[in-house]
């Protein structure tokens, strides 16, 4: 149980750009977990560009006053009373007060329509997500689904953990999408939190990595981490591509990444948000089967296929700290470009 019953969490008040203040730091009750849920002291929470969408309005708030956040790293105050029952015997049974746990973006699904039963319940009608439809962690305390909840690998800090369970899991998926052949060429464009650890998921793997971003210290980054090539965001790889990953929201990069693509190769599109893609000519762009794909959100198989690998592998995650009474700020130096890696606040 928490020792106090208030607690410090940012809502969105007025969905609009950074300058305008859009979020609000409130003092507000500590929630209270349903029955199947967990209660989670929050230590950690990444700032995803998500939250930025959310806050700025280029993702309507699907709850007035909702609280950001959906990289919560954090440890069990309570469990509800359904926790662990029969109902949950697959997932989320077992948690236990103290345990440490991830809240990640997603955090529901009916489990019973056609995408939730042929295995894709990223695509079913009735998700819902951390830091949009409820609320998530840019506060003290949160709470979670045990179901949706996640088992986080041993040798990595609080701070580390948390861009894993947004940036690493939609990455990590984004890489599956792009369907990279082994030991193929991969294109990454835009070189942020997510880019950065994918980047590291991909030379793992055994991949040779190209990054085309328009920041120099990411570009410097790219480099330190093993791309074997860096440039500005709309500029051509050395080599041609066998599949790539647009990470910036920017639709007028689609075209130079289609056409950096090899024969055959695959551009898998990351965000959640872009903005309009230019008019494609079919020769330049599609032709010799070239394909585009979008990334919808992840399932939960994703996020433990993810988690397992960066529990084999060590990820070097990059995160410049901030306190959770700054999250304005950490949302206005991404909205700037101004963060290299993934920012996180530290509660
Ligand atoms: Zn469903
Ligand atoms: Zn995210």
């Amino acid at each position: 149980m928490p020792t106090t019953t208030t607690m410090t969490a940012w809502q969105v008040r007025k969905p609009g750009p950074m300058e305008t203040g859009p979020l609000q730091r409130v003092t507000t009750d500590v929630p209270r977990p349903e029955p199947s849920e967990l209660l989670v002291a929050v230590h950690a929470c990444g700032v995803c560009r998500t939250d930025l969408h959310v806050a700025e309005g280029d993702l309507p708030v699907h709850r007035d006053g909702v609280t950001p956040g959906h990289e919560v790293v954090g440890e069990v105050l309570e469990v509800g009373s359904e926790v662990g029952s029969a109902v949950e015997a697959d997932a989320g049974a077992g948690f236990k007060v103290g345990d440490r746990v991830g809240i990640a973006w997603l955090r529901h699904t009916c489990g019973m329509c056609k995408y939730c039963v042929r295995g894709s319940e990223n695509l079913c009608p009735k998700s819902r997500y951390t830091g949009w439809d409820a609320d998530g962690g840019y506060a003290e305390f949160a709470t979670v689904p045990a179901a949706f909840a996640h088992r986080l690998p041993r040798g990595y800090s609080d701070s580390e953990l948390a861009p894993l369970l947004c940036a690493g899991i939609i990455g990590y998926r984004s890489l599956l999408r792009a369907e990279l052949p082994p030991g193929g060429r991969l294109g990454l464009y835009g070189f942020g939190g997510s880019a950065h650890i994918t980047a590291q998921v991909a030379l793992a793997q055994g991949a040779e990595v190209h990054v085309m971003t328009r920041g120099a210290r990411a570009r410097e980054l790219a480099l330190e981490l093993g791309a074997a090539s860096a440039q500005g965001a709309a500029d051509p790889p050395p080599v041609p591509l066998d599949a790539a990953i647009l990470f910036a929201p920017v639709g007028d990069l689609v075209l130079p990444a289609l056409a950096a693509l090899d024969r055959g190769g695959t551009l898998a599109v990351a965000g959640i948000h872009l903005s309009d893609i230019p008019v494609m000519n079919y020769q330049r762009h599609l032709f010799q089967e070239r394909q585009i794909r979008s990334v919808t959100s992840n399932t939960r198989a994703d996020a433990r296929a993810f988690l397992d690998f960066a529990g084999r592998h060590r990820i070097e995650v990059t995160t410049p700290e901030y306190p959770l009474g700054q999250a304005d700020r950490a949302l206005s130096d991404l909205s700037a470009g101004r963060i290299a890696g993934a920012a996180v606040l530290l509660v």
